[in-house]
């Protein structure tokens, strides 16, 4: 019987990536998953990136990952998001045609070398000594392998809720993993529960557009790969509509039929993608919701109603979406529903993915209490990575917090565990001004050529622009002006005798382009990728000094105690949920608060300045007695 180095269990996007960085690394790679014309499905919404999840993505693809290059080949609608604010906070995304990008996937997977496809449901792991020695499939077949990688997403133990029908599936049309999900109980594994829904998809063909307000993409399109310039594709736009008090009126009436407000279920959904009822429910003062109508593909009728996931009956479902402006004849081709799925506590793993009581198992994705394409396909990157560095007998390879956002969700991950399905933000991250979009390439694509998951051709074009970079940036280093010449050039700065060089200038916000090259003509041959990457290091160069002084002082701060009757709600700068956390948990430490799930580094600061401020409040009231 053969065996394999790694193999992964399902192909959606944490076992798409982890198939193909453990082939990749040179593995010899099998992955088996349902059904082999599935890989590359996207189970919810058409759209890949986005504000903190856009990060992930441009992480994925520095480390030679398939997903931002794939979702380059079928991006239909691209925008970075939050282009007014800093480039720290900007996030790429795009709206995906599915075909378009299953067909991609399917085509990297099946010419990716060391890696073997095989259709198959998988019923158990095969162990040997307390260590995870392969798979069985529904055939009663063994699969030998040194490692293997979990990654059954909404499948295992899967339910889907509509109104008052429950039927067991991984998603609408597909089978449920339910044996695998009994062996792992029976196996003496924890199992929790979390859920999450998707809206009705809607005929195109019925929906009344005119009138409605539109949104486009970018003019400029920002690809989410390093590899690729430009895309040229056309794009295609997206409707705008909003639910309204009477739309509100019928969910309301008819809540009972929903998964979580009739009972039937009482695990958590994703807090930032509330179901429509979710949002009536919490959000009672707003009589109003907006709606993007995303169109599935280039030549898909189908459309997303991004914006209303429910699982109410669909006799309810038909009434509601009627009573929308634009939808008031709008045929449904597959009704809203939710799903509720197994999950294993992440703290169960170490930081390379890896399970404690289980040597050899490695687990990436929605198993991991995740929810969304792009943290399943980064955790999938890694997973693989350490999944075949085991089989070779190495060492894990681990990502930190201060190197990466795929860093930063493992380790919140593994050390704090989840009480709801955990979703990338910028927030998370204390290094979120270096850990930046636009330099994901700069900060991981020399880390991943160092640890061989890194093509040649990747690799070639990575050391050209990181020294052509270099050059430039040294060759701004030299150009230098004292105060009084920048004066004359009409540049305002402190007459302090220090002379600034370009790269100084490039951090001035109003110092343009243009006013630079007059001063040094040089500079007019710097490409506008090049001129924009340089410009945004120098911006940030002078905070990132500040905020490691900030994260040590923070570190310090640890031990400092909590008065036990502390008021949040009179603390500004906490969202409601961290508010509502604090108060539920009482943290009695600084400590402890950071390790709480969903508690931000910003949280941690204004937390903190409150204490402080109150504490020597306090003192100087003492001194006045
Ligand atoms: P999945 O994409 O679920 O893939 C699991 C794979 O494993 C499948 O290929 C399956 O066939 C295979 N598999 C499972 N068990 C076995 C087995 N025993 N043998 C062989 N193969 C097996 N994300 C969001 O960010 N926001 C949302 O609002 C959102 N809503 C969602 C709504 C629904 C209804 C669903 C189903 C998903 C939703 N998602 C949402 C989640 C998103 O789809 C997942 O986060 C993402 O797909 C997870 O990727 P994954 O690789 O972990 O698992």
């Amino acid at each position: 019987m053969k065996t394999w180095d790694v193999i992964i269990i399902g192909g959606g996007h944490a076992g798409c990536e982890a198939a193909a960085a453990s082939a990749r690394y040179g593995a010899k790679t099998l992955l088996i998953t349902h059904k082999l014309d599935m890989l590359g499905v996207m189970s919810c919404n058409p759209a890949i990136g986005g504000l903190g999840k856009g990060h992930l993505v441009r992480e994925i693809d520095a480390l030679d990952g398939i997903m931002g290059r794939l979702a380059d080949q079928a991006g239909c609608q691209f925008k970075l998001l939050n282009r007014s604010k800093g480039p720290a906070v900007r996030g790429p995304r795009a709206q995906i045609d599915r075909a378009l990008y299953k067909n991609a996937m399917q085509i990297e997977l099946n010419v990716t070398k060391n890696l073997t496809l095989l259709e198959a449901a998988i019923d158990d792991l095969l162990f040997e000594k307390e260590r995870v020695r392969g798979v069985i499939d529904d055939q009663g077949s063994y699969h030998h392998a040194r490692s293997v990688v979990l990654t059954t997403g909404t499948f295992l133990g899967g339910i889907i809720l509509r109104g008052d029908i429950r039927t067991p599936a991984g998603r609408v049309g597909d089978p449920a993993s339910t044996i695998l999900s009994q062996r792992l109980k029976g196996h003496g594994l924890d199992l929790g529960r979390l859920k999450t829904g998707t809206p009705a998809r809607l005929d195109g063909r019925s929906i009344a557009w005119d009138g409605l307000d539109k949104q486009f993409g970018d003019e400029i399109i920002t690809p989410f790969s390093s590899l690729n310039q430009s895309i040229n594709r056309e794009q295609i736009e997206c409707g705008i509509t909003y639910t309204n008090s009477g739309t509100h009126n019928i969910i309301r009436e008819r809540l009972s039929e929903s998964s979580v407000y009739g009972g039937k279920i009482s695990s958590r959904g994703p807090r930032y993608c509330p179901s429509i009822e979710d949002k009536i429910v919490r959000f009672a003062d707003k009589d109003s919701h907006q709606i993007f109508l995303e169109p599935e593909g280039y030549n898909d009728n189908t459309v997303y109603p991004n914006g209303i996931s429910t699982s109410v009956a669909d006799e309810t479902q038909d009434r509601f979406l009627r009573s929308i402006r634009g939808l008031e004849e709008v045929k449904i081709l597959q009704y809203g529903y939710a799903i509720e799925y197994d999950y294993i506590d992440p703290r169960a793993l170490y930081p390379s993915l890896e399970m404690k009581i289980w040597p050899g198992l490695f687990l990436a994705g929605q198993i991991n209490g995740t929810t969304g394409y792009e943290e399943a396909a980064a955790q999938g990157l890694m997973a693989g990575l350490n999944a075949a560095r085991k089989s070779l007998g190495e060492e894990p390879l681990i990502l930190r917090r201060d190197q990466a956002y795929i860093g930063v969700m493992i380790d919140d991950l593994v050390n704090r565990g989840v009480t709801e399905p955990y979703r990338m933000f910028t927030s998370r991250a204390e290094f979120r001004l270096s850990l930046r979009a636009d330099n994901a390439d700069q900060r991981l694509t020399q880390w991943g050529i160092d640890h061989g998951i890194v093509a040649s051709n990747r690799a070639q074009l990575f050391h050209v622009k990181h020294k052509t970079l270099t050059d430039l940036k040294c060759m701004a280093n030299e150009l230098r002006l004292t105060p009084n010449q920048a004066q004359k050039w009409g540049i305002q700065i402190k007459l302090d005798g220090q002379h600034r060089n370009a790269l100084d200038l490039l951090a001035f916000p109003d110092v343009s382009r243009e006013t630079l090259i007059r001063i040094w003509p040089s500079l007019a041959s710097w490409s506008d990728e090049f001129f924009e990457q340089i410009k945004t290091d120098a911006l940030y160069a002078g905070y990132m000094t500040r905020q490691v002084q900030e994260i040590e002082a923070l570190k310090r701060d640890e031990a400092l105690k909590l008065p036990h009757e502390l008021d949040y709600g009179l603390i500004a700068g906490l969202s409601t949920e961290v508010r509502e956390k604090l108060t539920l948990l009482k943290p009695m430490t600084i400590g402890q608060v950071s390790r709480i799930e969903g508690v931000t580094p910003g949280a941690i600061t204004a937390l903190l300045v409150y204490v402080k401020t109150q504490e020597r409040h306090k003192q100087s009231q003492k001194v006045l007695l």
